[in-house]
């Protein structure tokens, strides 16, 4: 991505101290997405890295994911796959659990979504602890399928999220 993109972007994100809990710096990408030319840089960013050798389905993460990994999909003609909180998709699912600071959380995908062999891109907006991607990649391997890429709007560096997700391959467009 150009240097005069990062540099808006980077402006056009909005950091929220204490949310959803005090001590959490959230990174707020609304009015990132709000102009029009950078939701489509990040989307373009993105997808460039994977049009020669193209990804069977974009996987989006709850919920910010589905944002970028929907326009990623139209993009390169790819079929798009949600992983979403337990609970909340409707056919039966396969679900990973993952340790969070304080408890864990359960991620869900339905039983079809990975076609086996499928090439897999995932993409969600934050790399943080790195659990999310972690378990997203867990359910893409458990239905067969190989994770070629997992790409992130904005890396948070000062935490072991690339460690946590190994040997994967991770792109993040705007590392803080
Ligand atoms: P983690 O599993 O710790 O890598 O957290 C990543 C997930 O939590 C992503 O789906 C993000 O949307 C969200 N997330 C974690 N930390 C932040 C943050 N500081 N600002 C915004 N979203 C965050």
């Amino acid at each position: 991505m150009a240097a005069t993109a990062v540099q808006k972007i980077k402006a056009a994100i909005r950091d929220v101290p204490d949310f959803p809990k005090p001590g959490i710096l959230f990174k707020d990408i609304m009015p990132m997405l709000q102009q029009p030319e950078l939701f489509r840089a990040v989307v373009d960013a993105f997808a460039n890295r994977h049009k020669k050798q193209k990804p069977d389905v974009v996987v989006g993460i709850d919920a910010r994911g589905f944002i970028f990994a929907g326009a990623v999909a139209y993009k390169l003609g790819a079929g798009f796959v949600a992983v979403r909180k337990k609970g909340k998709l409707p056919y039966k699912t396969i679900d990973q659990t993952y340790d969070l600071e304080y408890g864990s959380e359960t991620l869900s995908m339905h039983v079809d979504a990975i076609p086996r062999g499928a090439r897999a891109l995932i993409v969600d907006d934050v790399l943080a602890t790195g659990g999310t991607a972690r378990a997203a990649a867990d359910l893409v391997k458990k239905l067969g399928g190989k994770v070629i890429e997992c790409d992130f709007l904005i890396e948070l560096t000062f935490l072991p999220g690339r460690k946590r997700l190994g040997k994967l391959p991770v792109f993040s467009a705007i590392p803080v």
